[in-house]
């Protein structure tokens, strides 16, 4: 058969959504997507002839391709994985998971009406600041305090109100890139602020400051190289000395601090990471982080500092553009909540959870979850555990091997790239890492109901 005679042999549109089998998608799927998934599974076949590749142009090939682009459509794209990686603020995959009493209020606030802007007490309009403003100065010994959208807002937003037409001086070891659109000059260019760089890659000395500030100097600027380090050779100013040299000439001094730490991490065996009180008590006028990287709340940005300061951040017009909606000023509100019990954050709250877990307790689930493995999906894989390691993610702790213990699943019938495949299309979605023919399965970011789904997916990808 040639392609003319195949192309006319191609079934119409109104055909196929009259077949049964695509008209009994009715109630999973709405018409009009049904409609698009008809003519785009027509098309692909019509594509394909014309550009000289087989394909089967018959009503029950089309219409099998139809229903499954309508199933795929009808679908919701935001949808849950399971994170098996290791990687605790994994932002692809949505960074923090939110403790359950933020998850409560946020669907509290999310059906019915707040006080979002509502004092209750004079019965008049009230300030959505007020939510998490003190809590944040408990936290931080901070005056004054604000959230937004994410921290690259409270950085533009700060860099604007401060900097703007004024030059602002960064260390060049600090021009950093977090996350492929956030770069500190990019933004710095936004903002209207100048950069001024100064020192070199490895090293940056209180003179080199000091030399370049003139009357045009609006801002000292330090950011924390989040996701990566200078190792070796190094230096950088202390913040303490730039609020001294800033104090001296009479220039703000801000800090992106990033990764939004609250409290000592070294309680828990993990790395020192300057914590947002640390940047506040050394005199700071403005300190930013996220809310969703290790503070392990909602996606946001959270500036503390000097009262003057935060009240013209608030009055800024980018203020309006960046401001947080009610359900993540709930989050955010609860998250910050269970800080003020240090070891109830410790418990509650995922991100901290996951990352507090001991080596010791991570070998006892992945044992029990390796010997699962093993009762449901009998030879189809080889499983054992090993020792490895797992990540903060999110740009944060880049150095830290945080110790863990992984399962090792050796599939025996099919190869690991297609077990991984087969386990990241699943329902629900499994990701997982593949190191030396092993797909690991790292329980410190699995949740404990979770395990028995990832022991499903595996047997599911066995037989499929
Ligand atoms: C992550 C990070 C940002 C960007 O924060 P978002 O909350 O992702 O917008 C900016 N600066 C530093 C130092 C960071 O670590």
């Amino acid at each position: 058969m040639d392609v003319q005679e195949r192309l006319r042999q191609l079934p119409k549109v109104d055909a196929l959504l009259e077949r049964e089998d695509i008209a009994a998608l009715a109630g999973e799927v709405p018409r009009a997507l049904v409609v698009d998934a008809v003519r785009e599974a027509v098309e692909a076949v019509r594509g394909s002839l014309l550009e000289g590749h087989e394909a089967d142009a018959g009503a029950d090939a089309v219409a099998a391709e139809a229903i499954r682009i309508a199933r795929a459509k009808a679908r919701r794209s935001l949808r849950r994985v399971i994170n098996a990686t290791g990687i605790v603020v994994h932002t692809n995959l949505g960074r923090s998971p939110l403790a359950d009493a933020a998850v409560d209020a946020v669907a509290e606030v999310a059906r019915g009406y707040s006080t979002l802007e509502y004092d209750v007490e004079s019965g008049e309009r009230g300030s959505r600041h007020v939510h998490v403003e003190a809590l944040i100065c408990r936290l931080t010994g901070a005056e004054a305090a604000m959230a937004v959208n994410n921290n690259a807002a409270a950085v533009l937003l700060a860099l604007a109100r401060l900097a703007r037409g004024r030059e602002a001086i960064v260390s060049r070891g600090q021009l950093v890139e977090i996350g492929g659109s956030f770069r500190v000059p990019d933004v710095m260019a936004e903002s209207g602020a100048t950069m001024i760089e100064v020192g070199t890659t490895n090293k940056t000395h209180l003179r080199d400051y000091e030399s370049a500030v003139t009357e045009r100097t609006g801002l000292l600027l330090k950011v924390h190289s989040s996701n990566y380090r200078v190792v070796g050779f190094t230096e950088e100013v202390p913040l303490e000395q730039l609020v001294e040299l800033g104090a001296k000439h009479g220039v703000p001094v801000m800090e992106d601090q990033g990764s939004g730490v609250l409290v000592d991490l070294r309680a828990w065996g993990l790395p020192y990471e300057p914590t947002v009180g640390e940047s506040v008590t050394a005199g700071a006028d403005v300190v930013t982080c996220s809310g969703d990287k290790l503070l392990g709340g909602p996606q946001a940005g959270v500036l503390a500092g000097k009262r003057h300061v935060i009240t013209a951040l608030k009055k800024h017009p980018l203020a309006r553009a960046v401001r947080l909606d009610k359900m993540t000023l709930a989050a955010l509100e609860t998250t910050l909540r269970l800080y003020l019990e240090p070891e109830r954050a410790a418990r509650e709250i995922p991100t901290l959870r996951m990352l507090s877990a001991t080596r010791d307790e991570l070998a006892e689930r992945a044992v029990r979850l390796a010997d699962e493995i093993a009762k449901r999906c009998g030879d189809a894989y080889l499983t054992g555990t090993a020792d490895d390691v797992s990540r903060a993610g999110g740009g944060a702790l880049p150095m830290a091997d945080i110790p863990t213990v992984v399962v090792a699943v050796s599939p025996q019938r099919l190869g690991v790239v297609e077990l991984e495949r087969r386990l990241r299309m699943g329902d629900p979605h499994v990701i997982a890492r593949i190191s030396e023919e092993r797909l690991l399965i790292d329980p410190r970011t699995l949740a404990p109901a979770e395990e028995p789904e990832v022991v499903d997916a595996l047997a599911r990808a066995a037989r499929e």
